[in-house]
């Protein structure tokens, strides 16, 4: 086994009470270290990832299966899948096809299993991965699920601008309610019981964070407001991100709460830990082992 399958066979499980929640990794990609890292200079954010000649530092697509105590099994967010243009490839640098089915199993989960996919938001690498086959007119790879996006993201996503051209596809989100799988939702809602979604802002304005609660225990997911164990770090915010200032906000009210209650987070794009809990570090929170 190389390095690759190494880190690609890598999965976590844990229990939150009733319900199971497993990790895996269904991509490696790569980007820009200075968009990851916002208005933290290089000099300072290269002490703690190294980037390649490009500047480019490593990242993971990591996923989440939520198995409720009924067994329903809900995917959080998709990663980027196969269904991807040349221009995405690029864009991501990936080179090799998504672990997603692999990774499902590894798991013990089959595609058309999953009764849920709740997407954090509809990036390229949070919400591609739902799509297969061609890339102009795709397929949806979970057929038996409902789709739960945030009203805002969806908007954003079907009329993106300049700024966000290049990770929103309104004509692939086609595919989702040609099959009428979309449930949109907006604010705060339990989608299950024991699951809620928190609309958040920050990274895009539509953009959603997961929590599963039972018999006192919690996971928390929230995607891209800290994509990273680095991100746990307040000021350390993607300059990609829309209201930067949110994302901060939303950070300093709810990471201190997870270190409270020793809740399990979840990090959607680490390459060392698919989940921990926090710790206290010298100046921030930090994350240590489940
Ligand atoms: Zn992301």
């Amino acid at each position: 086994m190389d390095n690759a399958e190494a880190l690609l066979s890598r999965t976590q499980t844990v229990r939150i009470g009733e319900f199971s929640i497993g990790a895996f990794v269904e991509r490696e990609f790569r980007l820009d270290g200075g968009t990851m890292f916002g208005v933290i200079p290089r000099v300072m954010w290269e002490k703690l990832v190294i980037p390649d000649e490009k500047n480019t530092v490593a990242m993971q697509t990591n996923l989440f299966v939520v198995t409720t105590p009924v067994g329903d099994k809900v995917l959080l967010d998709s990663g980027l899948g196969d269904a991807l243009s040349d221009f995405d490839r690029k864009m991501y640098a990936v080179t090799t096809p998504s672990n997603m089915t692999a990774g499902l199993a590894a798991l013990g989960h089959k595609p058309e299993e999953i009764n849920w996919v709740i997407l954090t938001h509809l990036h390229t690498d949070h919400a591609n991965g739902v799509f297969a086959g061609d890339p102009d007119d795709p397929e949806l790879f979970f057929p038996n699920a409902t789709y739960i996006v945030q009203h805002a993201e969806w908007e954003s996503a079907n009329h993106p601008n300049e700024r966000t051209a290049a990770v929103y596809y309104p004509g692939r989100l086609v595919a989702i309610t040609k099959a009428d799988r979309l449930k949109l939702v907006s604010g705060t809602r339990e989608i299950l019981p024991g699951i809620t979604v928190e609309q958040t802002g920050g990274h895009t304005s539509g953009h959603q964070g997961v929590r599963v609660e039972s018999d006192g225990e919690a996971f928390v997911y929230y995607a891209d407001i800290f994509p990273s164990r680095f991100h746990l770090k307040t000021p350390f915010v993607a300059s990609v991100d829309t209201h930067p200032l949110d994302t901060l906000q939303i950070k300093k009210k709810l990471l201190p709460w997870c270190h409270e209650n020793n809740t399990v987070i979840g990090f959607d794009h680490d390459t060392e830990y698919l989940m921990g809990r926090l710790v206290q570090g010298k100046k921030w929170l930090d994350v240590g082992p489940v």
